[in-house]
């Protein structure tokens, strides 16, 4: 079997990808995501099993360009659907503070986690055109007052479906309502009575993580005191 070889517009395509990229910036590319991590310098964060071959023919284009790519702490999500939730869920029960290295996340105090933008992720749309998006990432205090910060997909994992869509801002904390309560509330014309909120975009000048948006939730007031902690 013949060595596989980028064509020309492989190599320009991939060239003005990694043009756009700036450090600790992060690039997904169908099954596989990519974080650059200095200068000409790529990280394999994560892929699929089945994009065995890809990622092979990725690492042809970018080493061509003199960019290094380290699959080191890649981790691979296996195809079959089943292993790849255990395999996430084992490893998110693994997961420890980077600091102190003694508290594990899944101990830590999940209720309590904060949404933040940071930074940008890059991926490319159908047309072809780099497109760069706010990253969200949820911040979690360790014990040791270190903050532990985890992409949405890995609150969900850890913290479950409540806490993921419970939203800590500012003095408040918004709980997305159940259908079960909206139909109860709409029954009784009570929606605009009670404490609920239908989210937009932003919420009283914060942005509005997107799993939130077009939600009903109920506020529930967090005491002053509380906050001065
Ligand atoms: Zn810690």
């Amino acid at each position: 079997m013949e060595a596989w070889e980028p064509t020309e517009g492989d190599v320009a395509w991939t060239q003005g990808v990694l043009d756009t990229l700036e450090d600790g910036q992060d690039w997904m590319e169908g099954e596989m995501a990519f974080r650059k991590t200095g200068d000409k310098e790529l990280k394999l964060l994560t892929r699929t099993e089945r994009a065995s071959f890809a990622i092979e023919r990725v690492k042809i284009v970018v080493e061509g360009l003199g960019w290094t790519l380290d699959e080191s702490e890649a981790k691979i999500i296996p195809d079959d659907p089943m292993l790849a939730a255990q395999m996430m869920q084992a490893e998110a029960e693994s997961w420890c503070c980077p600091k102190c290295e003694e508290h594990k996340v899944v101990n830590m105090d999940l209720e309590a986690a904060t949404w933040h933008l940071m930074g940008q992720s890059v991926y490319v749309d159908e047309d072809g055109n780099s497109v760069q998006t706010p990253r969200w990432v949820v911040e979690i205090i360790c014990p040791c007052e270190e903050k532990v910060y985890v992409s949405p997909d890995d609150y969900l994992l850890v913290a479950g479906e409540i806490n993921f869509y419970t939203w800590n801002v500012d003095n408040e904390t918004l709980r997305v309502m159940t259908p079960e309560q909206i139909t109860e509330c709409a029954d009784n014309e009570t929606l605009s009575k009670i404490n609920a909120q239908h989210l937009g975009t932003t919420y009283e000048g914060n942005t509005v993580p997107p799993h939130l948006r077009g939600t009903f939730c109920l506020i529930v007031e967090k005491s002053p005191l509380e906050e001065e902690e």
